[in-house]
């Protein structure tokens, strides 16, 4: 079995090849994904490569195997339904299951997660939006862009955060910005870099430019 250290490698690997659909991740992103210096990231490649999970290549990074991509499934699997596990049914605040997941993903037995998912319905995207792998590893991921890049006045649902810091998230949460809701660009103040928003109570807000670089929608039709 893989160590907690090991999953996380494999998960950071895969979530930051996900996001640049580049199959090989430098190592400058691997250690600052993992808060840790270049040296260890570089000594845990290796690790994972003399394990068959990965393939390291000095200088380019690394990449996932298959064995290491199914491995960074399950775990991005157990995290998400976690997270929905902790908010849908623990009711756990928004801003705190990301940080409780994060443990809990490496502690919970196969049986133990087939059951969570029964027992949930079988979710298809956790609380912030990301989709769930299924038991089989497949998932499907929704054609979706950054509010900054909407047009005014096209109405968008909130699909993600890409941001996982609890302040940010629980900056969305109190502000009618959680994924599934649904919002109306009103207008994108080029020179001031902001995003004038009409929320789905009808009050508006002003979201700055790295803000609305965070939250990704899907434009509706
Ligand atoms: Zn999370």
């Amino acid at each position: 079995m893989a160590s907690s250290t090991v999953e996380n490698y494999a998960k950071e690997i895969f979530l930051s090849s996900q996001r640049t659909g580049d199959k090989v991740v430098p190592m400058g992103t691997v250690s600052e994904a993992l808060g840790v210096s270049p040296g260890t990231a570089t000594a845990m490649a290796k690790k994972l490569e003399s394990d068959g999970l990965a393939v390291y290549k000095p200088r380019a990074g690394v990449s996932l195997t298959d064995k290491g991509r199914d491995l960074a499934v399950q775990m991005v699997r157990r995290h998400r339904l976690v997270e929905y596990f902790l908010f849908e049914i623990l009711k756990m605040d928004w801003s705190e299951i990301h940080e409780e997941a994060e443990s809990l993903e490496h502690a919970i037995s196969d049986r133990l997660l087939a059951r969570l998912d029964t027992f949930l319905g079988h979710p298809s995207s956790d609380p912030h939006g990301d989709p769930i792998p299924s038991a089989d590893g497949s998932f499907s991921t929704p054609k979706v862009i950054p509010l900054g890049e909407c047009t005014d006045g096209q109405s968008v649902l909130i699909s993600r955060i890409t941001d996982q810091d609890s302040a940010f998230l629980h900056y969305v949460s109190q502000n009618e910005l959680r994924p599934g809701s649904e919002i109306k660009v009103i207008r994108h103040d080029k020179a001031g870099q902001s995003v004038e928003v009409q929320l789905g109570s009808g009050a508006t807000k002003t979201l700055g430019g790295p803000a609305a670089d965070k939250i990704l929608v899907c434009v509706q039709p």
